[in-house]
């Protein structure tokens, strides 16, 4: 069985990541230092605890696992923190892949499927966007994944190593069984956040922007279902090891959602009345960002399956009420 160093493999994308691996056929190794991951969502595979700045460490979960391919995820994900810190960014999220990067062509491993992001175009000149769209970041979370996705372009070729850099647009949703889903400390993504304000957890939601040019006035975003990103890695793994060239894809559904259309849908989904506040709009948010995901449609054959919206808010629901039930028998 082909064994898949995933780094950040107990965080949110990587944990799905690692389900997807396992149910095709891999052995999901997963490397994580629990700084924002959590154990109890290892459940495919073994965990090592650590961190990326463990250079030993790392080339011995290479070495000892034999692996032979890596799913790279682990990076700091704040866009507002990077901005106040980013030392911290580059430090973890460049320099941190760059050691990982040399451990993995020492060993002789040259597959990596690397997790970026739209953030990497920044203000969007058109929409949607596609793959050629200009990319310049607007702040130090998107100029890291750019940056290691330029290392991934030369070490492609200057040491062979295979690569594909899968842009994400919104992820969103979660296990539909509940047993993983998104579970950041401090949450700052919208569908949690409202399921948290109808389950009276908060007291409310803040809009951050209600005066933008879409025709509700509030933010328009892609959001595409975890699992389906999670299947575009192992379908981007098998392209490269099929011999595919290296290359970068969207991940989106190429259908956009309001602020406020997102809300209605929680509403909808669980039955509960949202409370809602405007606020002012959250700096370098841009009206629009929805993805031309066509290439990945050609290239691997994925298509998301989760479109609707409702579906995808039902997931991160019964993630939810699961995590609501689990929190109050800790209480107990
Ligand atoms: N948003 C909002 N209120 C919140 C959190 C987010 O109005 O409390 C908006 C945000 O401005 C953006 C959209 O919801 O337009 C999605 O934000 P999120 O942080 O989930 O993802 P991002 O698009 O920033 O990666």
């Amino acid at each position: 069985m082909k064994k898949v160093l995933v780094t950040g493999g107990a965080g949110y994308i990587g944990s799905h990541a690692c389900k997807a691996l396992a149910a095709a056929g891999y052995h999901p190794i997963a490397y994580d230092n629990l700084s924002y991951g959590h154990r109890r969502a290892v459940q495919w595979g073994p965990l090592v605890v650590g961190d990326l700045a463990d250079t030993a460490l790392v080339r011995r979960t290479i070495r000892e696992h034999e692996v032979t391919a890596c799913l790279h995820f682990a990076a700091f994900t704040y866009v507002g923190e990077s901005v106040t810190d980013p030392r911290k960014y580059f430090r973890n999220n460049v320099v941190n892949t760059l050691g990982l990067l040399d451990s993995l062509v020492e060993a002789g491993v040259r597959r990596m499927v690397f997790s970026s992001t739209c953030a990497t175009y920044g203000d969007p000149q058109y929409m949607p966007l596609d793959e050629a769209h200009p990319q310049h970041p607007v702040n130090p979370y998107g100029e890291s994944k750019l940056m290691v996705e330029r290392m991934l372009h030369w070490y492609g070729r200057a040491y062979g190593l295979n690569w594909s850099a899968l842009r994400y647009f919104n992820a969103s949703g979660a296990d539909p069984e509940g047993r993983i889903g998104e579970d950041h400390d401090p949450e700052t993504h919208l569908i949690p956040l409202v399921l948290q304000a109808a389950a009276g957890e908060r007291s409310h939601v803040s809009i951050f922007g209600a005066d933008y040019p879409t025709p509700d006035g509030t933010a328009i975003r892609d959001y595409i279902h975890v699992d389906d990103l999670a299947e575009a890695h192992v379908l981007a793994l098998a392209h490269l090891e099929k011999g595919g060239d290296s290359l970068a894809l969207n991940l989106g559904t190429g259908s956009g959602h309001s602020v406020r259309a997102v809300i209605e849908s929680v509403e909808r989904v669980t039955g509960l009345a949202v409370p809602v506040r405007s606020a002012p709009r959250r700096e370098g948010d841009p009206a629009v960002l929805v993805a031309q995901p066509d290439r990945a449609r050609a290239v691997l054959g994925w298509q998301p399956h989760r479109h609707d919206i409702d579906d995808i808010v039902a997931t991160a629901w019964t993630w939810h009420q699961r995590m609501a039930a689990a929190r109050a028998r800790w209480v107990a």
